[in-house]
């Protein structure tokens, strides 16, 4: 029978274009864009186009893409590439970052901004905890847990107040809003004028294109210090030969989502409307995490009241189907989903709770499936 995957929050599968994109890089043109023949000279203009392109979908001059393996490396490189520059100075990050984030911030003095029970940053205490040593901001533009979409605009405003008040000052120590867009990208506008970020992290993995490819926006103007030294490629950020099959499939998968952007979130808004609606009537009372009215269209978040999210997730992936545990207490790690926490959820309801996330290939059909497999696997009179 056919699998039903529901977890495209975890990995979306390559689009053919992208593929057909990448191939010629892999033989052909598999020059290194640093050597000075010909061919070489050719690759770096192939390079240049294709960061170009990138720029234009997120509103960006090409300088300011520096491609990255993936959203991890880009998370990182903000992280780290600000605080290292600016010694001594702090920075904070909403309580339901993205491990990618929460892990290096740990190594510099840092700081949470607590989000409300639906998973938004508390707008007034982001801007009590922010002080005179406050160098970076870092809030993700659409949570990977729960759906939820930030306020990056009014953060953005804020921002900008404590810049103006510390010009008053004299206080010249800059700040900076990172975005962690990786969940975002097939859905939601990216352009970065807009958002009013100065560093974005994208990656392709999620957006039908490669993994391990991505890029970090780096505003210009913005001084960061680089993760990976050598070389001295993408202007001595990160070095390493470049990946230019990487980044050309990543140009195609960006492009791809873009125009695909609108018509593919009234999709799957009403796939999503179906399965919740579907969820509503299981015997089981189901609960559903995050902001009803600032969610991403792809993502449902479950509480399955009184049900082992870990035993329902394996007799689902039996029946063909396949979710997340929403809560990321891993074999080998016993502890609750630090985002399920942040918005109050307890051990109990937090180890009920199940991800779903639809894309590109979720069909009507696939979602009555789930609904009808669901009604049998939580009927208590089983
Ligand atoms: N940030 C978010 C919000 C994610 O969902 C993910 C992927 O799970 C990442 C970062 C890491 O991305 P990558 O796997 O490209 O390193």
């Amino acid at each position: 029978m056919k699998k039903v995957y529901l977890d495209y929050a975890a990995a979306t599968p390559m689009a053919g274009q992208v593929r057909e994109a990448m191939a010629p890089y892999y033989d052909k043109l598999f020059h290194n864009p640093s050597a000075t023949y010909l061919a070489g000279r050719t690759a770096r203009a192939e390079l240049e186009s294709i960061r170009h392109r990138i720029a234009a979908v997120i509103g960006a001059r090409p300088a300011e893409i520096i491609f990255t393996a993936g959203a991890t490396e880009a998370n990182n490189l903000a992280v780290q590439g600000i605080m290292d520059r600016y010694d001594g100075s702090e920075m904070l990050y909403s309580a339901i970052e993205h491990e990618s984030v929460i892990g290096p911030a740990a190594k510099y003095p840092s700081g949470e901004i607590p989000v409300d029970s639906k998973g938004l940053i508390i707008l007034n205490k982001l801007s009590n905890l922010i002080n005179d040593r406050t160098v970076l901001v870092s809030v993700m533009l659409v949570n990977n847990e729960l759906g939820t979409i930030q306020p990056l605009r009014e953060i953005s405003a804020a921002i900008g107040q404590v810049r103006r008040e510390r010009a008053a000052k004299g206080n010249d120590l800059p700040i900076f809003l990172h975005t962690d867009a990786a969940q975002a990208a097939n859905y939601l506008g990216i352009h970065t004028s807009r958002l009013g970020v100065d560093l974005m992290s994208v990656n392709g993995g999620k957006i039908y294109g490669p993994k391990q490819s991505g890029f970090l926006f780096v505003k210009a103007g913005t001084s960061v210090e680089p993760l990976i030294r050598g070389g001295g490629q993408e202007f001595g950020l990160r070095s390493g030969t470049e990946n230019l099959a990487a980044a050309a499939g990543l140009a195609v998968a960006l492009e791809m989502a873009a125009s695909g952007r609108k018509a593919e979130s009234v999709r799957v808004s009403g796939l999503r409307q179906e399965f919740e609606t579907g969820l509503g009537g299981l015997a089981v009372a189901v609960t559903i995490n995050g902001s009803k009215h600032r969610r991403a269209p792809h993502l449902v978040s479950a509480v399955f009241t009184g049900i082992d999210n870990e035993r329902l997730m394996m007799e689902l992936d039996e029946a063909g189907i396949m979710c997340a545990i929403g809560s990321a207490c891993s074999a080998s790690r016993h502890e609750a989903s630090h985002v399920l926490s942040a918005i109050g959820l307890d051990d109990t309801a937090a180890r009920s709770t199940l991800r779903f996330s639809f894309g590109r290939h979720t069909t009507a059909d696939d979602i009555r499936r789930t609904i009808g497999t669901l009604a049998r696997l939580t009927d208590s009179n089983r």
